[in-house]
């Protein structure tokens, strides 16, 4: 689903990644916002050297209507949610304490290659993780004129575009993720899960077809860690133009 509301040059892009309906923005809007450019490489990258040699997957990352999802102000600030009544023991208290503690495992796995914060105010997140299965959003089909109801599944990333105000008064083309991550799930899956949305809340929009990537299509019995071509695909990603973290000049 795409929303463009013209006048505030805002665009809200609510996407799926597993939906492949091609997106273009019109040549109107696309005037309004920054040119595509790359960022400078953030030097957590720019230092990851792959010795093996193993290759990327950076043909399977999809663009966006703004360019790559590349995030330019560092540390990226994630905010997860946290049980609010600690003082009441209990056995479902002890699972959302498990759920957190596999978030933060995967947080500082990440935190290696790009620079993370976990934050306490949801609304400074560029980042935010939900404790919940993803809301199931059924899409028309015009074919058949009924609507299509996607399978649950247990966990999915999404993102939405923003203008940024700063101090100086720049307005800057951003960004926001948010992942849902069931709290149904086993302690190993949890964290293999919230590995892998977090893989695309930072930049891979796409999958692997390698098992062994962390970024693999579908859940695997063993979840791999953060592989060499995770990261080397994660490096290429952040030299590639994108509008996002531009000034927008009003014309
Ligand atoms: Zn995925």
């Amino acid at each position: 689903m795409v929303v463009i509301f013209l006048t505030a040059i805002l665009v809200i892009v609510t996407p799926l990644l597993h939906d492949t309906s091609a997106r273009r923005l019109s040549p109107t809007i696309a005037a309004s916002l920054p040119n595509p450019q790359p960022h400078p490489l953030p030097p957590s990258l720019e230092k990851w050297q792959d010795i093996p040699q193993a290759g990327d997957y950076f043909s399977m990352i999809k663009e966006t209507p703004v360019g790559y999802l590349v995030w330019s102000e560092f540390p990226v600030k994630i905010y997860l949610e946290k049980p609010q009544n600690i003082n009441e023991i209990s056995a479902s208290l002890e699972r959302f304490q498990t759920w957190v503690k596999a978030v933060l495992e995967t947080i500082e796995e990440w935190n290696i290659y790009l620079p993370l914060e976990v934050v306490n105010e949801p609304e400074i997140a560029d980042i935010t993780i939900l404790r919940s299965r993803p809301p199931i959003q059924p899409t028309f089909n015009q074919e058949t004129g009924k609507f299509d109801i996607p399978r649950a599944r247990t966990a999915e990333t999404r993102y939405e575009f923003y203008l940024k105000s700063t101090e100086n008064g720049e307005k800057i083309l951003s960004h926001k993720m948010t992942i849902f991550l069931s709290p149904d799930q086993s302690l190993d899956y949890t964290i293999a899960t919230s590995r892998h949305e977090l893989g695309h809340a930072l930049g891979i929009w796409g999958h692997s077809p390698l098992e062994t990537d962390a970024l693999y299509f579908s859940q695997v019995r063993n979840p791999p860690k953060i592989s060499a071509r995770d990261i080397n695909t994660l490096k290429v990603i952040y030299q590639q133009p994108t509008r996002l973290g531009w000034e927008i000049v009003d014309s």
